[in-house]
């Protein structure tokens, strides 16, 4: 079973500024066995025979697993294989554990151990999805590829039963070979008649026994042709008029995604059936294993950006084609035969977290004020951020302060605590330091031997050498000059996206107020950066009043090709870094100088609505029109509790 084939999407959503808020990844598919009753000629993990069999996980083991994956709140788990249901009694449980706890849970399924009561005791525990394969319209087809006799009819059967208690979701996997590639018409027309959700095709993968057996079973490039024509045809005539659709999947998507576009926020996870954590089950590599670490501290320790490692990114752009998935590279393992390269993303390095060589200093001189409290606490203000007002700091935070020295690196501060407390659990306290450490660097009380750590998280890359970034103290004079070009009238020139909020007073963007806006963020500057050089801006203010929850987009000077990424990117973020609640953001216009129509219809398409017109507001007739963009009150909770994490 491939990603597509097991109902993961290729495409995440989610964008990757959120990678480091994400408390897990959306969908998971789950090997809960390798061990299978067919032997069927294209499968590519081998199921039945790979060695992965001798070490799969024990019933403990997978219960373990389950529990931890509860904190995650995944969206979707799916049990793959192999043949789920072997383990069924095991996998009732899980799914009891996962989808009382709000996750959705599915399965794949060749349909041969599927009985009435299977189903509803399926249903009973929370599984709600299932995909059966159906390798063509009869059983002569489907049994040649699956090697079982009767399996087609047994296929059909299971559709029906689940149909019948009550699955709202049935999907069926129509794998092409030589010889059914024809039926597909038929096969759709099939899974009309039995109301299936989703028909899901995808070309034949030469991996595993599918590549011991390509020769005779993959099509020919003119039969994949063909499918495709008649798949699209499908699709037309039938996208409105049926209850079902069909999807031609492509299984090499994902492997250029996740190590370009997503690869600092790879919300989809695998877990094999001997705990191993892979990225793709169609490259050698694992990347932890869920018997060394629970798979929540894999994700903290950076899962989400795991496609960030040059290794990974090495092994997948090999692979441009389908057909090089089964290709044969020197030192490259090949995928289900021989054992794959092992990473730890915790144990072999500090993957995901800031580089553990830098060194951290603490200094005294940019605490407002400290008291000494009792039991060896410590309260501190920051002069930096006086607005987090007063910070009680525990024993344990207090001593990594007095580590910070700028002689010790974090890893040698971990060390420390790790050697002090070895009844705790290292990744635990390893955990905490960094939290701590950036908090404090949040707060302005630590700076660093060499470059921030943390700093990451505020940079998204784009194409290009392009990058959205925050803008910081220290690029007040890089803001202040690029801004000043801006101010040039000759140089407002087409194909930038100009605006200036109509309130503003001519003298706002002076050295000593912008450096007061960076200073006590109270405007928020958003960079489209290339290289050093600042190639684009958006500004956004907190509300003036405390009592006011608007902030009002000040300025915007963007190259029009990337305003909409500034944009997003600016409104995403903007709540996550107010230093306090923030409901909308404003944009205003007045009757004497309108907003440039481009800039204005992309507002109104972003949601933003009038909220009201006063009139003669800035005198000499001039009226001003206010439009807002209002946060859900589900975005500004979510905001709130990441910020606590961050201040
Ligand atoms: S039923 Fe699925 S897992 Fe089993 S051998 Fe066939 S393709 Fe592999």
């Amino acid at each position: 079973m491939g990603l597509t084939e097991v109902g993961i999407p290729e495409e995440s959503s989610v964008p990757m500024k959120h990678a480091r808020i994400l408390r897990g990844p959306y969908q998971m598919s789950f090997d809960i066995t390798n061990k299978c009753n067919f032997r069927c000629l294209h499968c590519y993990n081998r199921s039945g025979e790979n060695p992965v069999i001798e070490r799969e996980l024990t019933d403990d083991e997978v219960l373990e697993f389950a529990n931890d994956l509860v904190s995650l709140k995944l969206f979707n788990l799916c049990f793959c294989g192999g043949e789920p249901l072997l383990r069924f009694e095991l996998m009732c449980k899980v799914a009891q554990i996962l989808s009382t706890s709000g996750s959705r849970v599915s399965f794949v399924s060749n349909g041969s151990l599927i009985t009435e009561e299977v189903a509803r005791k399926l249903l009973v525990h929370g599984v709600t999805a299932a995909q059966i394969s159906l390798d063509g319209d009869n059983p002569i087809s489907h049994e040649r590829l699956r090697g079982v006799k009767g399996s087609f009819t047994k296929a059909v059967n299971a559709i029906r039963i689940l149909k019948e208690v009550g699955f709202p979701k049935i999907d069926v996997a129509f794998c092409p070979t030589r010889w059914n590639i024809g039926e597909i018409e038929n096969v759709f027309f099939l899974c009309k008649e039995l109301r299936i959700t989703r028909l899901r095709v995808q070309p034949l993968m030469p991996l595993g026994r599918g590549k011991e057996n390509a020769e005779f079973i993959v099509p020919t490039p003119l039969q994949y042709r063909e499918l495709v024509r008649k798949i699209n045809y499908l699709k037309k005539e039938y996208s409105t008029s049926s209850d079902t659709t069909i999807e031609w999947g492509d299984p090499v998507d994902h492997l250029i995604r996740l190590p370009t576009i997503l690869r600092h926020c790879s919300t989809l996870a695998e877990v094999k059936a001997d705990g191993s954590i892979e990225v793709s089950p169609y490259l050698p590599i694992t990347v932890g294993n869920i018997r060394r670490h629970k798979f929540s501290e894999y994700w903290s320790a950076g899962l989400v950006r795991v496609w960030e490692i040059p290794k990974l990114q090495e092994l997948a752009t090999r692979i441009v084609s389908v057909k090089d998935m089964g290709r044969n590279d020197k030192g490259v393992p090949t995928v289900w035969f021989d054992e794959d390269i092992t990473i730890d993303i915790i144990d072999d390095n500090n993957f995901g977290g800031p580089n553990e060589k830098a060194k951290p200093v603490f200094r005294k001189e940019s605490l407002l004020y400290e008291r000494e409290e009792k039991e060896s606490y410590l309260t501190i203000i920051s002069k930096t951020h006086p607005e987090a007002k007063e910070v009680i700091i525990n024993p344990t935070a207090r001593k990594i302060l007095e580590l910070a020295d700028g002689t010790r690196t974090i890893e040698e501060i971990e060390t420390h605590f790790t050697n002090k407390y070895p009844e705790i659990y290292k990744e635990k306290i390893k955990a905490d330091v960094l939290r701590a450490l950036s908090s404090f660097t949040r707060l302005g009380v630590i700076d660093w031997e060499d470059e921030n750590p943390f700093l990451y998280k505020y940079e998204e890359p784009l194409t290009g050498r392009y990058y959205l970034c925050i803008g910081q103290e220290d690029n007040l004079k890089d803001i202040e000059s690029f801004i000043g070009f801006a101010e040039e009238p000759i140089k407002a020139r087409k194909k930038l996206v100009l605006y200036k909020n109509p309130v503003i007073t001519t003298d706002e963007y002076t050295k000593l107020k912008l450096r007061k806006k960076l200073f006590d963020f109270s405007e928020e500057f958003f960079l489209l950066r290339r290289d050093s050089g600042i190639e684009g801006l958006i500004s956004i203010a907190l509300p003036s009043h405390p009592k006011e929850l608007g902030a009002v987009l000040k300025l915007i000077i963007c190259p029009e090709n990337f305003f909409k990424d500034l944009f997003k990117y600016s409104k995403d973020y903007f709540p996550y870094l107010a230093v306090r609640d923030v409901s909308k953001i404003k944009f205003y216009e007045t009757n004497m100088e309108r907003v440039n129509d481009t800039l204005k219809n992309f507002l109104l398409e972003e949601g933003f609505k009038k909220e009201g017109e006063l009139k003669d507001e800035l005198g000499f007739g001039k009226d001003l029109v206010i439009y807002s963009l209002g946060y859900t009150q589900e975005f500004i909770e979510k905001a709130k509790e990441a910020r606590k994490e961050f201040i």
